[in-house]
């Protein structure tokens, strides 16, 4: 209780950006500094050295180097905070490539160590419940009034049931993707958690979590795509830029919150309204050949923190 008193004070959005590894080395990378007050500094190649640092600031920053274990621990107080009834959504935000699933999920056939935030949390949800003696139940979207045709609710009681709802979660995207040029990078996979049980006062929880791999945030250039390849990237771009629209209102406590604006945020209007807390990860692809991505990015995340 006390640690959400402190988060409360702190407000209910919080920015984290990650930076991935550069994995070709004949590659020049662009972030120059990643200090541990969450500040990171980019230099734009195209500029002469003075001129080219540009400075953000967020709650964290995760460098290269951070583990899975490193960028939860932050996450963990968050999470946690569901179980004393605060809803709670999680945002993985970047370019295809920038590592919103290794954070998310993990890669693919990932080790015990390599696993990403979905499961971590989960994992530690059902530890708070085995102490508690809750009853927890992850299931899709629950009769909110909004159609979601492919989703489906099941009740779950182990990290293992959890897992394979999630491995079948991704069989799903990635079969849509052989057969429609990469659609994972072009979908939001969002992961829905309710939580029903009682708190340490005998009182009714009620609350959800929602973990949310959005799809790739790069502009398509309109010259190359035509026809329903526009339609989606056009409806991508929009999803994203109405969540970055509700995620600002929000943080500056204005009295219209334009969830209407797209699905994304109408599906998600409960989780983040109210007393919900807002966490999103920005990604960054450090090379060199993605820093007008890499500010678009952090231009999109300074504004909603
Ligand atoms: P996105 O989901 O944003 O398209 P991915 O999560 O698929 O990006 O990451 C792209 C590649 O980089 C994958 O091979 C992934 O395993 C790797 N990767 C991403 N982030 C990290 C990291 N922090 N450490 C090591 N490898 C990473
Ligand atoms: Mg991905």
């Amino acid at each position: 209780k006390l640690y959400n008193m402190v988060q409360d004070l702190k407000g209910n959005i919080r920015v984290f950006c990650r930076v991935r590894p550069i994995f070709n080395s004949e590659m020049k990378g662009v972030i120059d500094y990643i200090g541990k007050d969450g500040s990171l500094f980019v230099l734009d190649p195209s500029k002469p050295q003075k001129d080219a640092r540009k400075t953000f600031q967020f709650n964290q920053v995760f460098a290269p180097t951070a583990t899975q274990d490193d960028v939860f621990r932050e996450t963990q107080p968050l999470i946690r905070s569901v179980m004393d009834g605060y809803n709670v959504c999680i945002f993985a935000y970047g370019q295809t490539g920038s590592g919103k699933t290794y954070t998310m999920s993990g890669p693919p056939g990932r080790s015990a160590t390599e696993m990403g935030i979905n499961y971590l949390a989960l994992n530690d949800l059902f530890l708070i419940c085995d102490k508690r003696k809750d009853m927890m139940t992850t299931c899709s979207s629950e009769d909110d009034g909004l159609s979601l045709p492919d989703a489906t609710m099941h009740s779950v009681n182990s990290t293992m049931d959890v897992l394979r709802l999630m491995e079948a979660g991704e069989v799903n995207r990635a079969v849509s993707s052989t057969s429609m040029n990469n659609r994972s990078s072009r979908s939001h996979s969002i992961f829905m958690v309710h939580v029903r049980g009682k708190d340490t006062s005998g009182g009714t929880i009620r609350s959800c979590l929602h973990l949310v791999d959005l799809a790739g945030s790069e502009r398509v250039d309109k010259s190359e795509v035509t026809g329903d390849r526009l339609k989606e990237a056009q409806y991508i771009n929009k999803s994203l830029s109405c969540l970055g629209d509700v995620i600002y209102a929000l943080a500056q406590k204005n009295s219209h919150i334009p969830y209407r604006n797209s699905k994304l945020t109408l599906l998600l209007q409960d989780a983040l309204g109210g007393q919900a807390k807002t966490l999103m990860f920005a990604h960054l692809s450090p090379e060199e050949d993605s820093f007008g991505e890499t500010v678009s990015t952090l231009k999109f995340a300074q504004r909603v923190s």
